[in-house]
């Protein structure tokens, strides 16, 4: 299976029709269809790695301030426990432990929601430790590899750039959230970041503090981030790599995507 990495920006990309999402759409059609899907979101940090191992997992509504359309979406896609079981095999029994409280954030549904409108490919969430340093977020991850071998899609949600507390809107309007438009030291980090991405420099990816001032202001927090390690770090040596939703809005904000994809 190809692997993912999709900058999920705002929660309004779930029902909005726009070039973010529309490219959403045009990955969920042309990829093969999954087994079930492994999402690994910004929006669940755990202190431990937990998996959710649910039948039905819930659609969460983690976010404020948003027009009510937005509240009443679901994504009632099915939960897998045998594959919930099998991740946490994978990483270590003892290392994962199995949740069955949380459901399916936005990082995850939103995205999901565009991509595979049906909702029914079971779906597992994995949380981000954080407890971990970078590094061992990408030991972590590394372990996923054999799942992309049994049909199962890993999707890892996030943004490359995220520092809402440096967002600008030129126009004053939320309405113009998704305009291009990059502050320069955003603009200089997404170039570091394909860089170093183009070139499999994956230890000093994560070790992303050391990149410079413009990479610490794009990642003042790591939660938006860590899921690109997680899919580098199952990232075969052939894979194809190709960007999507390359955009930065908001000033602070990067849509960089990523797709990696067997060779044929
Ligand atoms: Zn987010």
């Amino acid at each position: 299976m190809p692997v993912l990495f999709v900058g999920h920006g705002s929660p309004m990309n779930a029902i909005e029709d726009n070039t973010f999402s529309r490219a959403w759409r045009d990955v969920g059609q042309r990829l093969p269809r999954p087994r079930a899907i492994l999402c690994i979101s910004a929006h669940w940090e755990t202190w431990g790695t937990l998996v959710t191992a649910m039948e039905a997992p819930r659609t969460i509504h983690d976010f404020g301030g948003f027009p009510p359309e937005l509240y009443a979406a679901r994504y009632p896609a099915p939960g897998s426990p045998p594959l919930a079981e099998e991740v946490r095999q994978l990483l270590g029994p003892d290392a994962v432990g199995l949740d069955l409280e949380w459901g399916l954030d936005h990082g995850c549904w939103s995205v999901l929601l565009q991509m595979f409108p049906q909702a029914r490919i079971p779906v597992v969430q994995l949380s981000l430790n954080a407890a971990m340093a970078p590094r061992e977020h990408y030991a972590l991850a590394q372990a996923l590899a054999p799942l992309r071998r049994q049909g199962v899609l890993i999707l890892a949600s996030g943004n490359i750039v995220h520092n809402l507390r440096r967002a600008v809107l030129p126009s004053g309007s939320l309405r113009d959230f998704n305009r291009p438009f990059g502050l320069d030291w955003a603009l200089e980090a997404r170039a570091t970041f394909r860089s170093l991405i183009d070139q499999d420099r994956h230890a000093e990816l994560a070790d992303y503090p050391s990149l410079g001032p413009s990479v610490q202001l794009a990642v003042p927090t790591p939660e938006h981030y860590l899921p690109l390690l997680y899919a580098l770090a199952v990232k075969d040596q052939d894979d194809h790599l190709t960007y999507f939703n390359d955009e930065a809005v908001a000033g602070s904000l990067t849509m960089t995507s990523l797709l990696l994809e067997p060779r044929p």
